[in-house]
């Protein structure tokens, strides 16, 4: 069924009877070319993309949740490509381009809002750096510019410039950058991966992967066991739990990111602001709550909820930018598990097992990278060669020292 807005209008009219599920939920197969361990946003644009882009259909999505979730519908949906590194800077601004098409390409209202986004610097220091990634971000071809405290007065006006403590002294905006509607983005790959032929098994834990003389065979799940050429290992915070499945112990951390809504409120907010000085960004939903959060918990941790020292730091910060946020009330606060790895860069590599495959390590900015995620795993499985964007997303990094350390955002306290 393709989604319109003649087809929204005409379903109004006769009482929206004809709509159907958006995908089917098939029983598992017992064999497959490719199995998926995670129906997160990555598991899935990985789905869509091997049956988009290489004809591999024969595939299947486990999942031992539902579809989305987990962080792809946890996070503050902040979409950017303003890296500074070579490496990370490809991937992301390849990224961005595939958002840019992607209501089209998905025929899915994702909501992907390119409202800008301002990081605000706060002294000199702060303003050279600014000044180098935006030079970095435009050598790569996407747009950065600096704005000045009277440029940045005009736009935001309710940020507190009087302040002492953290002067504004200007912001660096990248005016693509913006948000989309996450569990929207997990839904809308969902059902083009679907209509490609895709099985999407949902409440479908994997508990084992199979390895015979170094070859992946398939995997035990807790719908049955599951025989597969080729298994990728896709599960973001619990990477290191289903790596564990093939003996193999990963350079990462799982941490506990928080995020806040608050109540529905008339538009104030239409860009995304990060305060350089503490831990706090901000946006504006499309139904009016702002939504916020700032740094990890900093305590390993699988369990998905925060505590209240980090809430308090967040709410200290927000008070300290924007006072006005103080009038708002907060309805929710959530969090989702990180996997952090030590230099806060992703993994799209192969395993030392022949057909095991891994996507991970996506630190607190993994929903950014969807769609290139899921493009160049695909193209990693289907080809067994790395994609050009992502070729220095190595396992080995770690071991070898080539590590892409963009700014000490990986699980080290002690770099933050
Ligand atoms: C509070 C918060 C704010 C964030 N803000 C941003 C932001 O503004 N911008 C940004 O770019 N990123 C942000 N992120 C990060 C981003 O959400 C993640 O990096 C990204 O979603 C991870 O990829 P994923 O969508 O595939 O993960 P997930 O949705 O977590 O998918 C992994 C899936 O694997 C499944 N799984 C795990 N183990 C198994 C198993 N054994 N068997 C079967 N299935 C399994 C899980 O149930 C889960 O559904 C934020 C995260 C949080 C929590």
């Amino acid at each position: 069924m393709r989604y319109s807005g003649f087809k929204v209008f005409t379903e109004g009219l006769f009482g929206n009877k004809g709509w159907q599920p958006a995908w089917r939920e098939p029983q598992p197969k017992s064999e497959y070319d490719v199995v998926i361990i995670g129906g997160g946003g990555h598991g899935l644009a990985t789905a869509y993309y091997l049956a988009k882009n290489h004809g591999i259909t024969n595939v299947a999505v486990l999942e031992k949740g539902y579809l989305g979730g987990g962080n792809v519908g946890r996070n503050t949906t902040i979409v950017r490509a303003n890296y500074f590194l070579p490496g990370n800077s490809e991937f992301y601004s390849h990224s961005l381009k595939l958002w840019e098409k992607l209501e089209a390409e998905l025929n899915y209202n994702v909501m992907h809002s390119q409202r800008g986004q301002i990081v605000l610097f706060h002294s000199d220091g702060q303003r050279d750096a600014a000044v180098r990634r935006g030079n970095s971000i435009a050598n790569q071809g996407d747009d950065a510019e600096l704005l000045s405290r009277d440029q940045l007065k005009r736009m935001v006006p309710y940020l507190d410039y009087e302040q002492t403590r953290f002067p504004i002294y200007g912001g660096l905006i990248q005016r693509r950058a913006g948000t989309a509607r996450h569990d929207a983005v997990a839904w809308g790959y969902a059902r083009g991966a679907d209509a490609r032929g895709v099985d999407l098994i949902q409440n479908c834990e994997v508990t084992g992967i199979d390895i015979e003389n170094g070859h992946v065979r398939g995997v035990q799940t807790t719908r049955g066991p599951i025989r597969a050429k080729k298994v990728a290992m896709v599960a973001a915070g619990r990477s290191g739990q289903v790596a564990a499945m093939a003996g193999m112990r990963l350079p990462i951390e799982s941490h506990v990111l928080q995020a806040f809504v608050t109540e529905g409120l008339k538009p104030v907010i239409d860009s995304v602001i990060s305060f350089g000085m503490g831990h706090f960004y901000i946006s504006q939903s499309d139904k009016g709550g702002l939504v916020f959060g700032g740094d990890l918990d900093f305590y390993a941790s699988y369990a998905s909820r925060g505590n209240l020292p980090m809430l308090e730091h967040v709410m200290e910060a927000g008070m300290t930018l924007m006072p006005m946020i103080g009038k708002a009330k907060i309805l929710r606060g959530w969090g989702g598990i990180m996997d952090m790895t030590p230099d806060g860069s992703p993994i799209i590599d192969k395993t030392h097992i022949e057909g095991l495959y891994i996507d991970a390590g996506w630190n607190y900015g993994g929903f950014k990278a969807t769609p290139a995620s899921g493009w160049c795993m695909a193209h990693l499985m289907a080809t067994d060669q790395p994609h050009e964007v992502a070729r220095r997303f190595r396992l080995d990094r770690f071991r070898t020292g080539h590590l892409l350390d963009e700014e000490g955002t990986g699980s080290q306290h002690n770099l933050h």
